[in-house]
């Protein structure tokens, strides 16, 4: 592996390989992260990245589109079959690039759109005021319950009538309960309002059957890394009347040639989607998760909303006295990968929040189970409870180190 980039630029090639052993060496658990398949690596390493292929299957603005448009027609049948959407565009670049397309497709600057609240797990691309969407458009926000730290849907209620935007967006980041979107779209539609439902996160979960369905949403926005771990990328499903908006806004409003490799690589993860061993993967993700929440429970560490019904675990560590930023330096120290957060009604800042965000998808893709989640849930409370001692962060560094050994992510990177 690796051979040509070792022969032509041995510091980024060295690099690389240093990149390589860390994600090996450490536990990755940060929820947005996660271990791609190697066919989906091979898929984005092909040719198919030499190729422009500006418009869509059989209406390109260049020649030699013959077995792309193959490939691309079928990423977008594979998706809309996986998800039960009339229409489906695999072109976006990320999932920020997703969601500017929707708002570019669907609204006018100055257009009052209505999300979850950045504190309680909304995304920067839901309004923040340093994004396009909270420069553009009229924000404003629905949140948690302040006491169950549940997604306020009477609140939800409350604003949409009240300012009657033209877009609900449910969907989050750091949000570790189910989201029960059949309810924001009843809403959205008895204020007049679109719903847009960004499952980034929960992707995986809901094609698997293990979070409600999205398929009431007007239009449906995911990533392809992170629970579906796909290729980096992004995704738009959207019912048939708002397809020709929806593809205009993404080109050429957005984007110039669509990335085929990517593409490929999109259709080769909703093929695998459909595979039994997709389904046992989520089904370990979301039970591994449950054995973090026992873990933290047992040993006084507040969750925000008390648990999880998904891949995610947000951990009040003020809760312990110290803050978030302290609590990712000290696990990244000993080579556990999570990372810091604000949680609902945050006193702290973006940089030094109180929360850290945990996540099962990276380590389950490595075939980790129940015995080892109990195994790192432990060494992370006692780093937690103890984030300066140097002794137990020696120790706990080796156990890490073992443990990730035994469980290898790409045997064919291993020599380099
Ligand atoms: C990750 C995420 C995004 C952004 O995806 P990028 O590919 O990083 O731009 C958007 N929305 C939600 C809810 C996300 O979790």
């Amino acid at each position: 592996m690796l051979n040509a980039l070792g022969a032509s630029d041995s510091v980024i090639y060295n690099l690389v390989l240093q990149e390589i052993t860390r994600q090996q060496a450490g536990l990755v658990m940060i929820p947005s992260e996660n271990y791609a398949t190697l066919d989906i690596l091979e898929t984005l390493g092909t040719p198919l990245n030499n190729k422009y292929s500006e418009g869509y299957p059989r209406k390109r603005y260049y020649s030699g589109n013959l077995f792309i448009d193959e490939i691309e027609q079928l990423a977008i049948d594979r998706l809309k079959a996986l998800f039960g959407f009339e229409h489906a565009n695999v072109q976006p670049h990320s999932g920020s690039g997703a969601n500017q397309a929707v708002f570019t497709a669907l609204l006018e600057p100055g257009d009052k759109i209505l999300s979850m609240d950045l504190n309680a797990g909304g995304h920067i691309t839901h309004g923040n005021k340093f994004n396009f969407s909270g420069r553009y458009y009229n924000v404003f926000h629905y949140g948690v319950n302040r006491e169950t730290e549940l997604i306020d849907y009477d609140d939800l209620a409350e604003v949409a009538q009240k300012e009657k935007p033209k877009l609900i967006i449910s969907g989050t980041t750091s949000y570790p309960r189910a989201i029960d979107f059949a309810k924001v779209t009843s809403i959205a539609h008895a204020a007049g309002a679109l719903h847009l439902a960004d499952i980034s996160h929960i992707a995986g979960l809901i094609v698997a059957d293990l979070h409600p369905s999205c398929v009431s949403a007007d239009i449906v926005t995911s990533t392809t890394h992170k629970t579906l771990r796909g290729p980096r990328g992004a995704v738009i499903l959207c019912k048939a009347e708002f397809a020709g908006k929806i593809d205009k806004a993404v080109f050429p409003g957005l984007q110039g040639g669509p990335m085929e490799n990517v593409i490929a690589a999109k259709a080769v993860c909703f093929n695998n989607a459909k595979k039994p061993e997709f389904q046992t993967y989520q089904e370990q993700l979301v039970r591994n998760a449950k054995i973090l929440e026992q873990v933290f429970r047992n040993n006084d560490v507040r969750l925000v909303s008390g648990g999880t019904d998904n891949h995610l675990l947000l951990l009040d560590v003020s809760s312990i006295g110290i803050t978030g930023r302290q609590a990712s330096d000290a696990l990244e120290e000993v080579g556990i990968f999570c990372n810091k957060n604000v949680i609902p009604f945050e006193t702290g800042t973006a940089l030094d929040p109180s929360g850290l965000r945990i996540g099962t998808p990276a380590l389950t893709s490595r075939g980790m189970k129940e015995q080892e989640m109990a195994q790192i849930g432990g060494w992370i409370v006692q780093i937690l409870k103890a984030h300066e001692s140097h002794q137990l962060k020696q120790r706990v560094v080796e156990q890490v180190r073992a443990l990730a050994e035994h469980f290898p992510i790409y045997q064919e990177y291993s020599n380099g």
